[in-house]
């Protein structure tokens, strides 16, 4: 297995850092401890609404995820993944770009590459793209955004503060502009030594004003931030960067002939709260089962289930996330959420586990029962 980075690593990847229990059991299936003293355990989620309303929620008790979140610098996770990846017998070229998909009879059989100003050619049997948001790479071969399904913009920046780190994640409802609420959050996630990963996500809609960039609201809701907490330009670490978040499965298709795509480069993200990581991790898994598979016993329609299983594991959820998101685009129903919501401990508790899919997958808890008859009501597209 050949992988394949146009950076060196470790690099930095803008994110806020955070893995709910989800992104944990993904990172437990490559064999990686997330008890390990490189990551900042956080037990709970806690919220803040518009009105005061503050809510703590420890992480739902459920057969299949640990009670456990993390949080880790994109810089060192990755890095720890890649390495992870070579320990399993990949063998690794960072510092090479693939610029396009080799073409063999419709059938991707690899990418011309550029290293060093050079240009080569890297044959495969199989290509997945992995190549993030803006993958080039998938579009040079038809994979295009589905017009409609949701994508944010986020921006994110390191601070030091002085506060007490508690083992939480912190997510802020109340991002405003100009006409009102926006759709998504601002969050304050504790890295650890006293350093904190601030950042804001917003739902891009045509119906806001073109000036609603990412980096603006994010000035705001750092504005808004207890003066104690001292996140100020002084205690700044880095530069503030921001990128969009493709959202709800807003790519299509998943595969062409050769060619699996996973992660952000086909849009596999939460469309409830823009939680990616588990998700890459998740159909990379996938994805390199199929090909094992396909490999193995010499069938190439093995791979080509990946659409359909992918559409089979997350479509009913990312569905309801993409309708829940339309919602939440206007600024009205934002309110009412916020305001009506959060008060409420139980639904609140719902909330969580939804919105972060922890479920079961077995109906165990009546909340996890009541997850399921809401699933079970969504069409299958
Ligand atoms: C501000 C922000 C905050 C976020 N916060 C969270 C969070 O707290 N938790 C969470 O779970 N998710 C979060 N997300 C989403 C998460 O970052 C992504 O969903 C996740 O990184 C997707 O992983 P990926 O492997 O698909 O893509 P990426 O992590 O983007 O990796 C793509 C890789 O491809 C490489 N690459 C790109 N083009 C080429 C090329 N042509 N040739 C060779 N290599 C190439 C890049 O160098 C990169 O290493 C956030 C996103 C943003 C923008």
């Amino acid at each position: 297995m050949l992988l394949v980075d146009k950076a060196t690593f470790p690099r930095e990847k803008v994110c806020g850092d955070g893995l709910t229990p989800r992104g944990v059991t993904a990172l437990q299936r490559m064999g990686v401890d997330p008890e390990d003293p490189g990551f900042t355990p956080v037990e709970a989620l806690r919220t803040y609404g518009t009105d005061g309303t503050v809510i703590t929620l420890r992480w739902p008790d459920t057969k299949s995820f640990p009670p456990l979140g993390v949080v880790r610098t994109r810089f060192d996770l990755d890095d720890l993944l890649v390495n992870r990846a070579i320990k399993a017998g990949a063998r690794f070229r960072e510092g090479m770009e693939v610029s396009r998909p080799l073409d063999d009879r419709g059938w991707v059989s690899g990418a011309e590459v550029t290293e060093g100003g050079d240009v080569g050619r890297v044959r495969a049997r199989y290509v997945v793209a992995a190549d993030g948001a803006s993958s080039r790479f998938a579009a040079r071969r038809g994979v295009s955004r589905i017009e409609g399904r949701p994508v944010a913009a986020a921006a994110r920046r390191y601070y030091r503060s002085p506060r007490p780190q508690e083992p939480v994640l912190e997510s802020f409802l109340s991002l405003q502009e100009r006409s009102g609420l926006l759709a998504g959050y601002g969050w304050v996630f504790p890295v650890g030594d006293g350093l904190y990963n601030v950042g804001v996500g917003v739902l891009r809609s045509p119906k806001h004003s073109k000036e609603v960039t990412a980096r603006k609201v994010m000035a705001r809701f750092v504005r808004q931030l207890p003066p104690e907490w001292r996140m100020d330009e002084s205690n700044a670490v880095g530069p503030l960067l921001s990128g969009p978040i493709p959202m709800g499965i807003n790519r299509h298709p998943l595969a062409v002939p050769g060619m699996l795509v996973v992660g952000d480069a086909g849009g596999i993200v939460n469309p409830f709260n823009g939680e990616g990581i588990a998700y890459a991790i998740e159909s990379g898994e996938l994805a390199a089962e199929l090909i094992g598979d396909a490999l193995a016993r010499n069938r190439p329609a093995i791979a080509h289930m990946y659409p359909s299983l992918i559409r089979e594991r997350y479509e009913r959820y990312f569905l309801i996330g993409r309708n829940w998101l339309k919602l939440l685009g206007n600024p009205t129903f934002m309110r009412f959420a916020v305001k009506h919501g959060i008060p409420r401990e139980r639904l609140m508790r719902f909330a969580l586990r939804f919105m972060a899919n922890l479920s079961d997958g077995r109906g165990g808890s009546r909340q996890d029962k009541l997850m399921h008859v809401i699933l079970s009501l969504a069409p299958e597209r």
